[in-house]
């Protein structure tokens, strides 16, 4: 599907990032996050207490963490998740 073509600015979903305008993949990254069972999903607290551990970080780079390789608000957003650093941040 050509993204151009669509008028109802739908998208495949079968597109890589780089196939996205770059709205779209943080949109839905968001709707990610957003559609998570709460189950899985860390407390809000929690959640901003990760996110504001990585803006400290010097691994952070461009949303991501260059020890794992993720969007750091996806990774911080699942409560079993740790921080991949050997400091342990969170
Ligand atoms: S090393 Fe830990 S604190 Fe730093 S950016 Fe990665 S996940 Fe965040």
């Amino acid at each position: 599907m050509n993204l151009q073509e669509n008028s109802n600015n739908k998208y495949c979903r079968k597109c890589l990032l780089k196939d996205m305008p770059e709205n779209v993949y943080f949109k839905n990254l968001y709707d990610y996050i957003e559609n998570l069972s709460e189950d899985i999903k860390a407390e809000t607290r929690e959640y901003e207490r990760r996110l504001n551990a990585c803006r400290k970080c010097d691994n952070l780079l461009n949303g991501m963490c260059r020890i794992c390789g993720c969007f750091i608000e996806l990774r911080a957003v699942i409560a079993k998740n740790r921080c991949p650093d050997m400091d342990k941040k969170w």
